[in-house]
């Protein structure tokens, strides 16, 4: 689920943005990814958008080190939730993920004007706007659910050039496989 996130401002103002979903990376092989785009400031629109964050190969590679170990913080924490097989699953999409961050050549993305001059909020500290300089605190608030924008990319988040068909192809693979 997308997260729901608060911006403040030292006057007290407070802002509510929400992540979105239905956003996905087609690798070229045609096996899908999910993505949720966050709310980050794009330097190119001047305005807070949703943006791809983008996690790095080596954090990605630490979590599933620690996932290979059953008594480790992260798999005790997993195998205490509550849905069965999510853990596995879970460790399952990280690989998916690191597979992504691999083939990734290009930075980050605004997914409004597709411009790669993104600056993210810094989470849960008073740090200055990327946009204004004004002091700001941005943190998570919560989860949100929200429609499907059903989008497809390519792994650089070039958006692909397919037609409608083809894109109802994509999101019934999607719907029938759960793709990660
Ligand atoms: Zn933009």
């Amino acid at each position: 689920m997308p997260g729901a996130y608060t911006l403040e401002w030292r006057d007290g103002r407070k802002e509510d943005l929400s992540g979105h979903r239905g956003y996905y990376y087609v690798f070229p092989d045609r096996s899908i990814l999910s993505f949720l785009p966050d709310p980050a400031w794009c330097r190119h629109c001047k305005q807070i958008r949703l943006c791809e964050h983008l996690r790095d190969q080596e954090a990605l590679r630490q979590e599933l080190r620690e996932l290979a170990d059953p008594n480790s913080k992260r798999s005790l924490e997993l195998a205490g939730g509550s849905t069965p097989g999510f853990a596995e699953r879970w460790k399952q999409k990280l690989e998916v993920e690191l597979r992504h961050a691999t083939l990734r050549q290009m930075p980050p993305s605004c997914i409004h004007c597709g411009h790669r001059d993104v600056a993210y909020f810094t989470e849960g500290q008073w740090a200055p706007h990327p946009g204004t300089g004004e002091e700001v605190r941005f943190y998570c608030s919560g989860m949100c659910s929200t429609n499907f924008a059903v989008r497809f990319y390519d792994v650089d988040c070039n958006p692909l050039n397919i037609t409608e068909e083809e894109k109802a192809e994509l999101w019934e693979h999607v719907r029938l496989n759960r793709a990660f």
